[in-house]
């Protein structure tokens, strides 16, 4: 009898042990994120925000014009304070005024833009961006913002530029006024909640999709549209090869090319693409850095698709 009531309280401890271990499970189930579970899977180590909060790159100058022979300009300059100059030094001037002939250099231009992200793989790609010094057009869903608020820090960090593409990327064609708004300003909110200070007035619709209604709102709002001159259509082709030779054959100044962050094979072809640009030539600019060169000062309801 003994050994019979022994043996069932052993059982029922066993039964309750096995069903608080699987509630466990279920709250820690729960309370995963999918994002963490991504970056447990990637070995990606989960850091803490080391990025500072600091307002969007504004440059005094237009930081993509270069001039050839700066250097000797700034010695003729100060050169020229010496008014008691030797004759000697005065076939230096000589020699400097050969130099006038060469004309202010503008090295070409494109912008790269990643949509749909942030995700796992958008790390990498900065990564290769702050390793070459180059600049991309993040255009994030206002969704997912929070999650990657340490990855968004950095691209403003890195001097790349973070721009709205709707809060849950519906098809903005299809909606009525009231919930194109949300979807742009809750996504504008999002990032200025991360980053301080408020993205540039532009956007990026879901799938380019534009109408009058969509254009109207953007002009209310006071925000511009962002599409594109290249589309890589890299989420069909998923292959680095492809869209490293898409781009190295198209890419025009004034280029802005469309491609998207969470593709694996989309980050591992940056490792060609932006020191393959670099190397013929292009400075990889924002969006808005390239429109407002090319096309000056941003403006409402106006969308831009770089040069064709
Ligand atoms: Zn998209």
């Amino acid at each position: 009898m003994k050994i019979r009531i022994v043996f069932a309280v052993l059982l029922l401890a066993f039964v309750l042990d096995g069903f608080t271990a699987c509630y466990k499970e279920i709250i820690i189930a729960q309370e995963f994120d999918e994002h963490a579970v991504d970056a447990a899977f990637a070995q990606l180590p989960v850091l803490p925000t080391i990025y500072e909060t600091k307002p969007p790159q504004v440059y005094e100058y237009e930081p993509y014009i270069t001039y050839t022979h700066k250097h000797e300009s700034y010695e003729y300059e100060d050169y020229y304070k010496y008014e008691d100059y030797y004759e000697e030094d005065y076939y230096e001037y000589e020699d400097y005024y050969e130099y006038e002939e060469y004309e202010p250099i503008r090295r070409p231009m494109v912008a790269l833009t990643f949509d749909d992200g942030p995700s796992k793989y958008t790390e990498y790609i900065l990564d290769i961006l702050e390793q070459y010094g180059a600049r991309a057009t993040f255009c994030v869903l206002g969704s997912r913002v929070e999650d990657w608020a340490d990855t968004i820090l950095r691209m403003n960090y890195l001097g790349s530029e973070v721009v709205g593409h709707s809060w849950n990327h519906r098809n903005f064609t299809r909606h009525n006024e009231d919930e194109i708004k949300r979807q742009i300003l809750e996504t504008s909110a999002a990032i200025e909640k991360v980053l301080g200070v408020p993205p540039p007035p532009i956007f990026r619709a879901p799938y380019g999709a534009l109408n009058a209604r969509v254009r109207r709102v953007a002009y209310e709002l006071e925000y511009s549209i962002l599409n594109w001159s290249l589309d890589t259509e890299d989420w069909r082709h998923r292959d680095a090869d492809h869209l490293y030779n898409f781009i190295m054959e198209r890419a025009i100044d004034g280029s802005i090319i469309l491609m998207h962050d969470i593709r694996r094979p989309t980050a591992d072809a940056m490792v060609y693409v932006i020191p393959g640009l670099i190397e013929l030539g292009f400075q990889l600019v924002t969006a808005t850095e390239l429109i407002e060169y090319f096309e000056g000062e941003l403006q409402p309801g106006v969308e831009y698709r770089g040069i064709r």
